[in-house]
This record gives C-alpha cells, structure tokens and sequence, in this order.
C-alpha cells in the first residue's frame, strides 16, 4: 500500500497523486501545469505511468491544476471510473471544453509557425471527442455519502468550500490486516468567504494531504477586502480610466459579482459601465445560480440575481468584446484569463494598460512565469503579440478575494485532526510550504514535504 506524489509538489499546479492498494491503481486527481511556457511544456510529455493501468480516478475539484489532463489519460487508454461531486461535474464540462478550444487554438498557432520552417505539425494536447469521453466516465457523486469505488477502497466526498463542488476526499484503504485512511483536502476555500460554506473539519485521518498555497501569509480580513476595492473605484472615478480585473471563470468572478450587487449603491457603481467579458464566466455564473442552494452556508437559497448588479453587460462574441476595447474612460471589465496567461484581458492591456488613468485589479494566485505574475512584480513593460507596450497603469494586488485557505485558515483545518496525523504538504512553492511546515512543526507527528516521484510507504508512513 502506497502513495505516490506525481504532481503539485513543491509548486502549485499539476495536482496528481498514485495510490496502489490491494494491486489496484488509483489516480487523485490529474491535473495540468500553468504559468509559463516552460512549465507548461510538462503537459504534453507521456505520464509517469501506464494510463490504461489505472483503475480509477478521483477528481477533488474542476480547476484545470486539478483535472485538466483528464481527457489525456483517456485519450492514452484509461477507461475505468471517474468519481467526483455532481455539480463539480458541470463545472468540469465548462471548463475541459474551454481547455480543448485553447489546445487546438495553441497547436494552430504553433502548426503555423512550425510550417514557416518546414517542421512538421504538432497535434493539440486533447480535443472535444476526447473531453466528451472523459465526461461519459465521470460519475457524479454528492456530499457526505460513503461508497466503495474499488475493492478495498472506500471513498466519501465533503465540501471543501473551494469552487462549485470542491471536495475533500476521505479514502478508506483496506489490503489485507492493513488498514489507512488517508485524507485529501485538494484546495481548501477561505473561511468567512460570502459564497461558499467553510472548508468542511475532517476528525481522523491517518494520513493528510493539504494543500498549502498560501501556507506563508494570511489575506486581508473580508471588511478590509472590501475598503480596499471600495477604493480602487472611487481612484478610478477621480482618473477617469477604466478598470480591468482579470478574473478567474469560476469562483473568484461569481464572489466578485455578488460584492458589486450587494454594494451597488454604497459604491457608488452606477457611475460605472460593468462588464463581464468572458463567455466561460457566464456559464459558470449560470451553474452557482443553479447549485444555490449548496453555496450557503445554511442553504439560503441565492439566485442569479445575486450574481447580477444593475445593468451588468454579460458580452458573450467577440464583437461584443471588442466594442468594450474601444471605450477609454469608465468601464470596469471582469475578463479571463485569471493569471493573463491568455483570453480576452490581453485585448484590454493592449488598449488600456499603457494609460496612466488604468488600474488592473489582481484579484487571485499568479503563478511564476505568468504574465500576471510579472505585472504584480512591476514589469515595466510588456509583450502581447510581438508588439511592446509600456505599462503605466496602476497594478492592485486584492488577495483578500482569494478562493484558498490562507496560512491561519489551514492551520485551523487542520488542528481539526483528533492526534495531530502526519501531513504531506502539496500544490504549494516551496517557500510557502516550507513556511507552513515550520508553522506546524511541534504540532503534527511528521511533516513531509514531498517533491516529485517520491513514495510514501502507507504500512509505517516512511519514504519521502
Ligand atoms: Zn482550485
């Protein structure tokens, strides 16, 4: 009986953990690497492991870190089982076909440059047959609700308070005498967040595995979250420039546009044109209206309306998009990607991000490497399609909007643990999870800070 780390250690992304049990293969999630061409690079590389040998997958959540290589492994020969939350599901349907439209977009772009120097093509990393696939052998599952998905192993599913159908996974590991039960938390949310109920407190586990992104520094509170935004807008109507929030699809715009709703009027946004720009944010925005009632912490029902300040411009084709390039003065636009790795917020840089009068709002994680993750470092300039652009707009960094546990929110999680379980630190660089590792030195048994490929005996819990 084992576990091996294959992904997201010592770094945030491409979440990917082995656990053979009883002779059986079975994948925790299979995500991809984003932030940068290199890193990036990984995903097209074979997997450390026979994809068609694996007897079944458990998906904690549909952020693309975490699944986003699914359609791969089908595609090389898995066929068993996909378990994970029903609504998570949904989500992972949203965001796969998005990840197949960017595949294909990308190897076009590459196929045309590679002809220019008689090289041959190159074929996307997957495409729509093979996320189509991928979703006929995913099995929905809810909350709460314990059931063996291979001999020997048994798996229930709670709200991690994450996204939409974020999971923490408990997984109960039999193989003859021995007996484990290993606890994945996958991304924890942010407590006190308006929009998700609080990561769910797992009693008992024989062995953690936490997620520790922000496992170095705590968020601003919420109310100071707030002022800070609150802010941002009245600067930005003293200058009047626009504001462009490059924003996650799923999570981060939905609590994004549940604040500008409820604040509508103490923020003054009639002054504002608001825009959401990206077609996937919609959908997704469609789905939390829909799954309400598992947002709240007590199931208070919320609506679509919730997610719908006055005269919010949904702008679905790219005409729509481009008619907002082309207002220079108060529009505040809500636009993918998160980490300005790509979509529609490059278009707004190139028209806004050089005037004086612009502020960028950062609103979640930018991973080194990602164009996102050089403005908050004060690149002074930048490059969209070869073309230089000075940047001399104002960059706020609003971490307090972060879907993810901070250093004090996975601490509270896991002091939840009755007889402090050795823990294994993942999807976390290596000085944040070093810094969380120091915070619970003293208090769990063993911290393990596993880095790529390494194994972890689950009979003694020695390896790494
Ligand atoms: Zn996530």
């Amino acid at each position: 009986m084992q576990l091996q780390f294959l992904g997201a250690t010592r770094e945030v992304t491409g979440s990917c953990f082995l656990i053979e049990v009883g002779g059986r293969r079975l994948l925790v999630d299979c995500g991809m690497y984003q932030g940068g061409r290199k890193g990036e690079a990984r995903n097209a590389e074979p997997f450390p492991f026979a994809p068609g040998e694996i007897d079944a997958v458990v998906l904690t959540h549909a952020h693309i870190d975490h699944g986003g290589r699914l359609p791969q492994l089908v595609q090389r020969g898995f066929r068993g089982p996909i378990y994970t939350h029903s609504a998570g599901k949904e989500l992972a349907r949203i965001l796969l076909k998005d990840a197949a439209f960017l595949a294909i977009k990308d190897a076009e772009l590459q196929n045309r440059k590679r002809a220019r120097r008689h090289l041959p093509p190159v074929e996307p990393l997957y495409v729509l047959a093979d996320v189509e696939q991928t979703l006929k052998q995913m099995h929905g599952l809810p909350y709460a609700q314990e059931r063996e998905i291979l001999p020997g192993v048994r798996l229930r599913l709670q709200d991690a308070g994450h996204i939409l159908g974020a999971s923490i996974l408990e997984l109960w590991l039999r193989e003859g005498e021995l007996e484990r039960k290993l606890v994945f938390s996958g991304d924890l949310g942010h407590r006190g967040s308006l929009i998700s109920p609080d990561p769910t407190a797992v009693p008992d586990a024989d062995l953690g595995g936490m997620e520790a992104t922000y496992g170095d520094r705590d968020h601003r509170s919420w109310e100071s979250t707030w002022a800070e935004l609150e802010e941002i807008f009245t600067i930005g109507s003293q200058l009047r420039g626009n504001i462009l929030i490059p924003a996650f699809a799923v999570g981060r715009t939905q609590q994004l546009l549940y604040v500008l709703a409820q604040k509508y009027q103490a923020w003054h946004l009639e002054r504002w044109l608001l825009a959401l720009d990206s077609p996937m944010a919609i959908a997704t925005t469609k789905l939390y209206a829909r799954y309400a009632a598992l947002l709240m912490p007590e199931g208070e029902a919320l609506t679509e309306a919730d997610f719908s300040p006055p005269g919010l411009l949904l702008s679905q084709t790219p005409q729509q998009s481009m008619r907002l390039n082309r207002i220079d003065s108060g529009a505040l636009i809500i636009a993918g990607s998160g980490m300005c790795t790509g979509g529609r917020i490059l278009h707004h840089f190139k028209h806004n991000i050089w005037r004086r009068n612009c502020q960028v709002v950062m609103v979640g994680y930018q991973a080194e490497g990602s164009l996102g993750h050089a403005l908050i470092s004060g690149a002074r300039e930048i490059r969209l399609w070869g073309e230089r652009i000075k940047v001399a707009a104002t960059i706020h960094t609003v971490g307090g909007l972060s879907a993810h546990a901070d250093q004090s929110g996975l601490h509270h999680w896991y002091g939840q643990f009755r007889g402090r379980p050795p823990v294994a630190l993942v999807h976390g660089e290596e000085h944040s999870i070093s810094a969380f590792a120091a915070r619970l030195a003293g208090e769990a048994r063993v911290v393990f800070q596993p880095a790529f490929g390494d194994t972890l005996d689950l009979a003694d819990l020695t390896g790494c």
